[in-house]
């Protein structure tokens, strides 16, 4: 059967050994854990030229998120391996960047479709000391509905441990593209509750290991108290009522932390919805929250819906003061 490579066995010893020889990459920086946020899109252009464009705004979206959070970016463009092309592709990617990157104590993979809404809120990583993986989803739509959006993998957490590499091993099988994903598309719709019948995707292969084989659950953690997957529909429309009632920093329904474009496909050809209402609600999310980004620097967008900006407030001739008030890494810093 398909393999994601050499199988590696001792890892966290291997790993230990490098962090200790290696004190010049600590895998704990300043107190924190370092994250290495992946993220990427398909070697070639999009269909449109629009879909090009909204990729280059989701990049400078979580550019800036990264750079206000002390949080390391990659953004691939390859298929590491040809078997595993499409949404599997971020499997031999999260497995690689952990080998090659030694340092790093969590990979962060968030899809091209996917923004960060609440600049302000920090992912709570010491909840987390227990755990391997992190992922937004519902327990009882999990175990109880078995459903096949119990959890999404548009956003998530691994740990960098011979754990994880096991769970990607057992994961994987169910990828390559051809007879094994077609054949295995069938077992997870007969298994999954409300999947359409398509080939094997990478989320409900997911969710069909992690009920068929509970062991796996005591080291994932379930997370639906913030947004580190946010359904898109239910929230481009209530950004206006959440400037007017609640602030940056919440993450939640109040806040949204990250707003994903299920369905949208703005790169490709077919998606579930309208193009111009994905393309429309994805300017405003991106808006939304370079609004959090412009306010440092004295400026706003005029509408959610305009690129164009406009002043907030006059020049300083002290402007050290408006560094004070409204620089989000000081603020980001009290929340950790
Ligand atoms: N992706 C990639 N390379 C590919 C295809 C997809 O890096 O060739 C990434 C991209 O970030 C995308 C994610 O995988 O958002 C999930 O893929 P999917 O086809 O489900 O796209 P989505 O529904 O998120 O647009
Ligand atoms: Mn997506």
């Amino acid at each position: 059967t398909y393999s994601l490579g050499a199988k590696i066995s001792n890892w966290d010893e291997e790993r230990s050994l490098w962090l200790s020889r290696n004190q010049d990459f600590p895998n704990i920086v300043n107190g924190k854990a370092r994250i290495l946020l992946v993220t990427g899109s398909p070697p070639s252009p999009c269909d449109n030229a629009i879909g090009d464009h909204y990729l280059l705004k989701s990049i400078k979206n979580k550019i800036d998120y990264c750079r206000i959070h002390g949080i390391e970016i990659v953004y691939n463009m390859a298929h590491l391996d040809k078997e595993l092309a499409g949404y599997w592709a971020k499997l031999p990617l999260i497995r690689r960047l952990m080998l090659s990157h030694p340092e790093v104590e969590w990979i962060w993979w968030m899809d091209s479709d996917a923004l960060f809404t609440d600049m302000v809120f920090e992912i709570p990583l010491s909840k987390y000391k227990d755990h391997n993986m992190v992922i937004h989803g519902y327990p009882d739509l999990l175990f109880n509905q078995k459903s096949w959006i119990a959890l999404n993998t548009g956003s998530f957490l691994f740990r960098n441990c011979q754990w994880s590499l096991d769970l990607l091993d057992e994961w994987a099988p169910m990828g390559p593209k051809g007879p094994v994903r077609e054949e295995a598309g069938k077992i997870l719709t007969a298994n999954l509750k409300g999947r359409p019948a398509f080939e094997a995707d990478d989320q409900s292969a997911l969710i069909y290991l992690l009920i068929t084989k509970t062991e796996w659950m005591k080291k994932v953690f379930v997370e639906n108290s913030y947004f580190l997957h946010g359904y898109w529909a239910g929230l481009v429309d209530r950004y206006e009522e959440m400037m007017e009632k609640y602030h940056p920093g919440l993450g939640d329904e109040r806040w949204p932390f990250v707003t994903h474009f299920v369905g949208c496909k703005p790169c490709g050809s077919y998606g579930d919805y309208p193009v111009q209402r994905c393309l429309s609600s994805m300017e405003r999310a991106f808006n939304f929250a370079d609004n959090q980004v412009l306010k440092l620097y004295g400026f706003r967008h005029r509408g959610l819906l305009s690129p164009k900006i406009k002043r907030i407030r006059n020049e300083s001739v002290t402007p050290l003061e408006y560094v004070d008030q409204f620089d989000i890494r000081h603020s980001a810093q009290g929340i950790s």
